[in-house]
């Protein structure tokens, strides 16, 4: 179809605003997808996002709409992910599309990472098409939600759309005005062709499904594909759109949505961001704006049954072939044995992947406190990273440590501006900007070292704020300071998956509560167990978990069998997130402790 006659949009929303709901409505206007039920084929089937409570990705969809102008319209929705670990798709995904809803809940008003969200848009020079939704809400307060917009991101009041996804109000206006607000692609169609990645799934017959925006030129269902980021070379097994099923066509011109279906093995050969073009006749220059995805956050992971090595080895690689942002190298531990130290691009993402592994794997996994990656100059004058605290080197070799800084963003209510102002001061945050959204929500903006921020800072936000306060985050540089390792010695032996590293002037109350923490996770054993922090040969605090008197069976020695074999079923139960470390059992729990300070 020709390029006046299409286009390409986003949603951009925050969790429950609405976005699912709206876009039922756009496919039902559009006569896309008739009967409600079929709404389940709309969404992606991951149902752990669902259960996180991150906003379901919707997969892209075509919608054919006749405009009030009596022509036909081809509409592409792409979405985007809706976390804030995932903000380089996201900004793929507006790279993909000339404009965006912005749909903001009439009862609630914007949020952070909407916020955020938005701005990506405007810099990726989409036109931003407000939409207040819920109007029919009791609490709703859609004039003010408007004029917010205004302010915050400078689109006049009166350009939103005011709309109930839930009543239909609102839906042939938001239609109209995708048509005539947002511009038809400008692709060149005689150019050597050009698509954009801005997504991709791995399909056990076709390989990688690349999801792509073609810019330029034209590709077919017979052509040799390249891979200007990475490199790699695929034949085009099929190529085709989504209605919203996947559906093969002869070919994809210049400013349409669709996927090609390469036969790769890997989504890392694949990745978002990266330009497809023809290898015969490719394009000169790729496409602006493609990064390799790269993880942010660190963890070891390793297997409770050391003889699981090989099938979390496998899983790893499978769980790679759909995640392009998951690395792992392995790894091992005094304490824990063989593992993997694997990436991730931030706890969300780690979270998932464990528990992926866990479900769908059936692995039982231990796995150590996140780390961020550190570089560390040493006095010899080379330069390492360093992602696993037990192997920075010795202080006396080290000259400087830089670390991960990211610039946040919170929204929230101005009653709390105190309480964030506190917490953000105890996890090394400096203050950078705070603006007035209304006369009663602000938006904050602090620098903070990345390592604070993975270590349950937007928990703490949360209950702080009684869930109120919304946070996004990017990474801005590296940045020099006065750290050092804190190691912990159970029963007088370091256990090198404890180590962390800590800014000095919080070491020794980071150390007291870590031994605290952990006498309170580390069961009794039938020995007395010291548990110590240490930097280098310097304890700097201890405790003792007191010796066990009894057998856990002597209370029913010679009583009820069926109580004795609970009993004894409860502790094998618990037995399986231990690992036995020297002489010392030691839970899951305890290697997360970090995590539970406050
Ligand atoms: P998403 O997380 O942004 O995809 O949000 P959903 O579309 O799943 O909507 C979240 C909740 O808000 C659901 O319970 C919807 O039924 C409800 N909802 C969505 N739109 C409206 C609306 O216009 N009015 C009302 N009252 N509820 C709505």
């Amino acid at each position: 179809s020709d390029q006046l006659h299409i286009r390409n949009f986003s949603i951009i929303a925050h969790v429950d605003h609405g976005k699912t709901t709206l876009s039922d409505r756009l496919l039902e206007a559009t006569r896309t997808i008739s009967e409600r039920e079929q709404r389940e084929q709309l969404l992606d089937s991951l149902d752990l996002e669902r259960e996180k409570g991150i906003t379901i990705k919707l997969k892209p969809v075509r919608m054919e709409y006749r405009a009030a102008d009596g022509q036909l319209y081809q509409l592409n929705l792409i979405d985007t992910p809706g976390h804030v670990d995932f903000s380089y798709e996201v900004n793929r995904s507006l790279a993909a599309c000339e404009g965006a809803l912005l749909v903001v809940d009439a009862s609630q008003g914007i949020e952070a990472q909407t916020l955020a969200n938005t701005y990506l848009a405007l810099e990726n020079d989409l036109v931003i098409i407000p939409v207040v939704n819920k109007i029919d809400l009791p609490g709703a307060h859609p004039e003010e939600v408007a004029q917010e917009i205004e302010t915050v991101i400078g689109i006049p009041a009166e350009d939103a759309i005011m709309a109930s996804a839930k009543e239909g109000i609102g839906i042939a206006e938001i239609l109209e005005a995708i048509v005539r607000r947002i511009p038809p692609p400008r692709g060149q169609r005689q150019q050597p062709a050009r698509a954009l990645i801005f997504d991709s799934h791995y399909d056990p017959y076709k390989g990688v499904i690349a999801y792509v925006r073609v810019v330029d030129g034209a590709f077919t269902s017979r052509d040799r594909v390249r891979f200007m980021g990475t490199g790699a070379q695929a034949e085009t097994l099929e190529l085709g759109i989504f209605r919203p099923a996947m559906t093969p066509l002869n070919e994809l011109v210049a400013g349409e949505v669709g996927y090609i279906a390469t036969g790769l093995k890997s989504v890392a050969d694949c990745q978002v961001g990266d330009t497809i073009t023809l290898a015969d006749a490719p394009a000169a220059e790729p496409l602006p704006g493609y990064r390799p995805a790269k993880p942010m956050v660190f963890a070891g992971l390793y297997p409770i049954d050391s003889n699981a090595y090989p099938e979390l080895r496998e899983a790893l690689e499978r769980l790679k072939l759909n995640d392009a942002a998951l690395s792992f190298q392995p790894e091992s531990s005094a304490a824990l044995g063989f593992g993997f130290r694997c990436g991730f691009l931030g706890l969300l993402h780690m979270e998932i992947v464990r528990e992926r592994l866990e479900r769908e794997y059936k692995l039982d996994l231990l796995i150590t406190a996140p780390s961020v990656e550190y570089q560390v100059l040493l006095s010899d004058g080379e330069i390492v990273t360093v992602a696993n605290p037990s192997e920075m080197p010795d202080q006396s070799r080290v000259e400087a440590i830089e670390e991960p800084v990211v610039e946040i963003s919170v929204i929230a209510p101005v009653r709390y501006i105190g309480t964030i102002m506190e917490l953000v001061t105890t996890r090394r945050g400096t203050f950078i900007s705070m603006d007035y959204l209304d006369p009663t929500r602000v938006l904050l903006k602090y620098r903070m070292p990345l390592a604070e921020i993975v270590i349950d800072f937007y928990d703490q936000l949360k209950s702080r704020t009684q869930g109120y306060a919304s946070l996004d985050y990017h990474l801005a540089g590296y940045q020099e300071a006065d750290l050092v390792k804190l190691d912990i010695l159970v029963n007088g032996q370091p256990v090198d998956a404890l180590s962390l590293i800590v800014h000095r002037d919080f070491a020794y109350q980071r150390g007291r509560d870590l031994v605290e923490r952990l006498r309170q996770l580390i069961p009794r054993q039938m020995f007395e167990v010291p548990i110590q922090a240490a930097i280098g040969s310097k304890v700097i605090a201890r405790e003792t978990i007191r010796a066990l008197r009894k057998d856990v069976l002597a209370k029913c020695y010679g009583g009820d069998v069926t109580r004795k074999r609970k009993l004894l079923e409860k502790q094998k139960e618990g037995k399986k997130r231990m690992k036995m470390v020297g002489s010392v059992e030691i839970p899951q729990e305890a290697f997360m402790a970090i995590l539970s300070l406050n």
